[in-house]
């Protein structure tokens, strides 16, 4: 944990936890790197789903060149932070509603999921204009990945042979301009398995193009890239997924690559702050009780592996008995919902806890507070904080942080 951050920690009371807390700095220094190592030919859009929090999304507007949103909620959200950004809205099953919104916000890209979602466009178009990308599902053989979007019989995109007809009905509307193509195949893939994979669709696509005689200038290739939660310092490599791209986009001179990742962006930046409620063993195992649980923080749960964590001491124990602990021994850190699925990390090997200590998870930045069921059982939402280097031009304090 970076020293500003540990000290915001250190700052916030037993009240104030359960606590997610944004750290600014670093998430400004990781997207900055990114965008460092990708080509200039490569736009880098930020998918909002991740995390669309405002000030996550303030600082990364410096530093891409869009974002991608895929509802009408995160359309209108993004608005009206007036980040002054390009907009791409994709997703399945937009509605009338949600298209005209997108039409009214002179969207930068609409990425097209079927030949029913393009009819319904034209039907609303009037005498507006609209960049289209239409997103298609290739045949490709994605191997073991986290989460397969394409590649198999799914709802996200269309078929190949489902492109002409979209092509018949651009070709009949001039309001309607062809961009190119989006595909978003998978999740969770090392910077090698991105390279091929994305050398494998650009050959395609520009095979596809070729053969029907249009123009791409553009192919968005979707998010997706892998963030280990087992391995929190094995990051996604963009060193090496920049250089690998150089000679491939040298092979297809006149294209754009748009990518657009959300959770390798935001992952990071994100901590989960809670606090040891209760220590017991059950049949020989421990377990530690938390303030909150996956009601708030439901990333482990939803991908099924073992959040990581920090302990933080807390050396203050008011009660007149022996403070319970666990002590060179797996741990199962559990939440305060009445289900065995509230499991935050299972079985983990801790030196020592004690009720009381504080708990700190990390890569809580993405698909984390915003996936969470909030409803369930009434519990105190967390609240909330950032670290922020604001002050930092005007001090020159490295250290300089605000609550907020
Ligand atoms: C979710 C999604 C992304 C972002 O995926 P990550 O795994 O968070 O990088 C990008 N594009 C589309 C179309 C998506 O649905």
């Amino acid at each position: 944990m970076r020293p500003a951050l540990f000290d915001l920690v250190g700052r916030l009371t037993d009240d104030d936890l359960p606590a997610y807390v944004y750290d600014l700095p670093a998430l400004r220094e990781h997207v900055h790197a990114i965008r460092a190592a990708l080509p200039d030919r490569v736009e880098l859009l930020y998918a909002a789903k991740a995390n669309s929090e405002p000030r996550i999304l303030r600082t990364l507007a410096g530093h891409v060149d869009g974002f991608e949103v895929a509802s009408g909620g995160e359309l209108s959200h993004v608005r009206g932070l007036a980040l002054d950004a390009p907009l791409a809205f994709g997703g399945p099953g937009k509605t009338p509603p949600e298209l005209a919104r997108a039409l009214d916000a002179e969207v930068e890209r609409l990425h097209i999921e079927s030949e029913h979602e393009l009819l319904l466009l034209t039907s609303l178009l009037g005498d507006r204009t609209v960049n289209v990308l239409l997103r298609v599902n290739l045949p490709v053989d994605l191997g073991q990945v986290a989460l397969a979007m394409g590649g198999h019989p799914s709802p996200f995109g269309m078929d190949p042979a489902q492109l002409d007809h979209c092509l018949d009905l651009i070709a009949a509307n001039a309001r309607i301009r062809l961009r190119g193509l989006h595909l978003h195949l998978a999740s969770g893939l090392t910077a090698p398995a991105q390279l091929a994979l994305i050398e494998e669709v650009l050959t395609w696509a520009e095979d596809w193009a070729y053969h029907r005689g249009i123009n791409l200038p553009e192919v968005n290739v979707g998010g997706g890239m892998g963030v280990d939660y087992t391995h929190p310092h094995k990051m996604f490599d963009w060193a090496a997924f920049g250089a690998g791209l150089r000679p491939l986009l040298a092979r297809h001179p006149h294209l754009t690559l748009r990518i657009e990742p959300g959770r390798s962006i935001t992952a990071y930046c994100g901590w989960y702050i809670t606090q040891v409620l209760d220590i017991k063993v059950s049949r020989g195992q421990a377990f530690a009780v938390l303030r909150g649980g996956t009601h708030h923080l439901r990333t482990p749960a939803a991908k099924q592996h073992d959040q990581p964590f920090e302990v933080i001491p807390d050396d203050n124990w008011p009660w007149p008995w022996d403070r319970p602990e666990a002590r060179d021994e797996p741990v199962t850190l559990v939440g305060q919902l009445c289900t065995p699925k509230d499991v935050l990390a299972r079985r983990v090997m801790v030196k020592r806890l004690r009720v009381g200590d504080r708990v700190a998870f990390a890569m809580a930045g993405a698909y984390a507070w915003n996936i969470s069921h909030h409803a369930f059982l009434m519990h105190p939402h967390p609240t909330f904080h950032h670290v922020d280097d604001a002050e930092v031009s005007v001090t020159g304090d490295a250290c300089a942080y605000q609550l907020s």
